[in-house]
């Protein structure tokens, strides 16, 4: 990587600029990269990773998009803001330094001091900096930390009401991400605060299961990578018409947080997310009370017992008819 893509200032680019194929790149901070097209074609878009450090995929593959656009065989038509947001945990190998990055947006970050709290503020001002046009788009890149029965999958953060768009829908559908899980509040995570505060189309996007670097079998990802490419290299992306039956939509059911210190997972770490129970099972225990699930088709997603207390450590999701969304 480019030194102006580590945590280190070093002799760095920052605040240089440098051409690419028509257009200009521009290095705002370490892991920020702007590629201005010199005749943008309409839309702004911001795609992100390493908001968790060790979701390696993701990284690999903005770093190679990178090395495309300055190696001069991808060339830029949309205006792109390409972020490695967490630079410092991507040297450390882990998730995070401190705290969970992806809890610190929407202002969140006021409530701290720690580098992924200034990181994460910072962040948001790149991302006003950067959202000029109308159009705007953000697809924050993560990969799971355990197996999934559905590899690929996006959140579609709280809408406040408005309708789900089947334009964004196709073109996850057609970037391999066929399952959609509806969050209905608001939340911290980067993708929310792109919705909410510059009304974006935004979203969390797991792309499979990590692996350390160098690890990755790229050619899982090889059919999201090749529709971010188009995204940002045509003018029109001249997606398929809308097919409902592409898609599997889950609505988040329950947010089960860790009160106590004795917090259990009644299933082993492995278990994939989107795994059913039957009714009644009991998921976790939390202190003296116990989580059973309660619907039938309810599924977990995200668990992780070892988090802090007060913290999320699983959610349970429902399937919903895609016809029951309002479309647009
Ligand atoms: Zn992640």
């Amino acid at each position: 990587m480019p030194p102006v893509l580590g945590p280190y200032e070093g002799e760095s680019l920052i605040g240089a600029e440098q051409p690419v194929i028509g257009g200009h790149a521009e290095f705002w901070d370490a892991g920020v990269v702007v590629i201005e097209p010199d005749e943008p074609q309409g839309k702004d878009v911001i795609i992100s990773c390493a908001v968790h450090g060790d979701e390696t995929a993701p990284i690999e593959m903005v770093r190679d998009m990178l090395h495309d656009i300055f190696a001069g065989t991808l060339q830029v038509k949309q205006r792109t803001l390409f972020l490695i947001a967490n630079p410092a945990a991507i040297v450390n190998g882990t998730r995070f330094v401190d705290i969970n990055m992806n809890r610190l947006f929407s202002g969140a970050h006021h409530k701290g001091t720690t580098p992924e709290h200034q990181r994460a503020e910072k962040l948001e001002q790149y991302v006003t900096r950067f959202y000029k046009q109308k159009q705007r788009f953000h697809y924050d890149l993560h990969t799971a930390i355990r197996d999934s029965a559905h590899e690929k999958f996006a959140v579609y953060p709280f809408t406040h009401g408005a309708p789900y768009k089947k334009e964004q829908l196709t073109f996850l559908a057609q970037s391999g991400i066929d399952t959609i899980l509806l969050n209905q509040a608001p939340t911290t995570t980067f993708s929310y605060y792109s919705v909410r505060a510059h009304n974006a189309d935004a979203f969390t996007v797991e792309l499979g299961k990590v692996r350390p670097f160098g690890e990755n079998d790229m050619t899982r990802f090889a059919t999201a990578d090749a529709m971010f490419r188009k995204l940002i290299s045509t003018n029109e992306l001249e997606l398929p018409a809308f097919n409902g039956a592409r898609h599997h939509v889950y609505d988040v059911c329950r947010t089960i947080d860790r009160t106590q210190q004795n917090f259990r997972l009644n299933f082993p770490d492995d278990v994939a997310n989107f795994t059913e129970f039957e009714q009644g099972y009991l998921l976790a225990t939390d202190g003296d009370t116990e989580y059973r699930v309660e619907q039938a088709g309810e599924r977990i997603i995200f668990p992780n017992a070892d988090v802090a207390i007060g913290q999320r450590a699983l959610l349970t999701v429902v399937p919903v008819p895609i016809d029951k969304l309002e479309l647009v």
